[in-house]
């Protein structure tokens, strides 16, 4: 019944005082258990007067055993739901079939299943082929799945995104989940329980999104390349995608519409990104803006150590110039893939790898500029030594020059077949 048709029948029965009475009545019958009374869906909500009917209808959706029989159809759809997790309409409609509903009982049924958390509807106009789905339900999405498989890829350090008053519920991430998939929608999506991976078709990469603890979890990945040239330009485009059009953002900014929409205990909650400790490994929470001299610098609020983020380079939070530098070449031997892990422990005798890699390099201006910053001068040094000696600037030459200032404690792996 609609709110409308409730209140017409308590004034019909005499037992109509004001709305908000009649609200606080339903929602103590609800409590109960005596009806469902759910005010998102409909014009002011919705009271279902039958619990046992309403449970077996969902029942009916989600419990697959009951669809494995029937046509060649029905059971396609069956198998499709069991592994991904993933409805058609015509899978529902068949599910639903015994309840005699009409379209618009049907729609509101889907409406409260979707305010419960139980279903997530992807409203989109997907094309009509026989894979077509427009639902899924977390409850039976494959669990325990393993961690993606990312060899054949480039990774990013997570970046994570997270509220400081506490825990990200599954509900809430799962509808960001389906949020998501209406942004970059496309049949590539990999949708698990706990984890996702979206393909940005337009941009070249992935971008994957897990719920980790009271966090929500980013990473993008893509291909390795092993043709300079054609990996070259897929860096650049993935750069500039991640520079430019910030999923990120876009992914942070759907999570607060759905948290203001739906959890009033975060109301006013400040979200934010978080990196990881390299020291403590605890989430701390980033700064807004830094001062360029400082930026990918940051300090841990719980062990005090500063370091420099993998994952804001990665992600390009402040600074464009210094990141992505460790991809600009597929092959393991390069030394740039080192600079991050050696800027970030060299310290202070910086001055004395430049010095000894390369004489001609003038620490003294480098420092000036860098006013005292010894990763930022680290890495810009290394980059001067990288683009004077190229192509003999190799990872050899970088070990022996480290060995020789007394640093054996920074460990590069050796070359094979050298
Ligand atoms: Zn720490």
């Amino acid at each position: 019944m609609t709110m409308q048709q409730i209140v017409t029948l308590s004034q019909e029965c005499g037992l109509y005082d004001s709305y908000d009475e009649l609200r606080a009545v339903l929602m103590y019958l609800h409590e109960l258990g005596e009806v469902i009374y759910c005010d998102k869906i409909g014009d002011n909500g919705m009271v279902i007067t039958n619990v046992d009917w309403l449970l077996n209808i969902f029942r009916a959706i989600i419990q697959l055993k009951d669809h494995r029989q029937g046509s060649l159809q029905a059971k396609q759809d069956y198998n499709i739901a069991y592994k991904t997790g993933k409805l058609s309409r015509r899978y529902v409609d068949n599910a639903l079939n015994r309840f005699n509903l009409d379209e618009n009982s049907k729609e509101i049924i889907l409406q409260l299943m979707e305010s419960y958390d139980i279903l997530f509807c992807i409203r989109n106009e997907l094309d009509d082929t026989t894979e077509e789905w427009q639902y899924f339900v977390p409850y039976l999405l494959p669990r325990n799945v393993k961690p993606f498989d990312l060899r054949k890829y480039h990774a990013s350090d997570w970046l994570y995104i997270g509220y400081e008053k506490g825990d990200i519920p599954y509900g809430i991430y799962h509808s960001l989940l389906s949020s998501c998939l209406i942004q970059w929608n496309n049949k590539v999506v990999e949708l698990y329980y706990q984890c996702a991976k979206y393909y940005l078709a337009n941009d070249d990469h992935y971008l994957i999104i897990k719920k980790e603890g009271p966090y929500i979890g980013l990473q993008y990945c893509y291909q390795k390349i092993n043709q300079l040239d054609i990996g070259k330009l897929v860096i650049d485009k993935v750069k500039n995608s991640i520079f430019n059009k910030r999923p990120h953002d876009i992914v942070k900014n759907k999570l607060i519409s759905i948290v203001d929409k739906r959890m009033i205990k975060f109301q006013g909650a400040r979200c934010r990104f978080y990196v990881k400790c390299n020291e403590c490994n605890e989430e701390i929470s980033i700064a807004e803006e830094y001062r360029e001299e400082d930026s990918n610098w940051i300090r841990c609020e719980y062990c005090t150590q500063q370091f420099a983020s993998q994952s804001l380079h990665d992600w390009m939070i402040y600074n464009k110039e210094l990141s992505i530098e460790r991809w600009i070449d597929v092959r393991d031997d390069d030394p740039r893939n080192y600079f991050h892990s050696i800027a970030s422990c060299v310290g202070i005798d910086w001055t004395k790898l430049a010095t000894v890699l390369d004489p001609t390099i003038d620490t003294e201006v480098i420092e000036a500029k860098h006013r005292g910053h010894t990763y930022n001068s680290a890495i810009q040094s290394l980059n001067q030594w990288y683009r004077r000696k190229y192509p003999n600037a190799t990872l050899n030459l970088l070990r022996n020059a480290l060995e020789t200032i007394d640093r054996n404690d920074i460990i590069i792996p050796k070359e094979q077949n050298s």
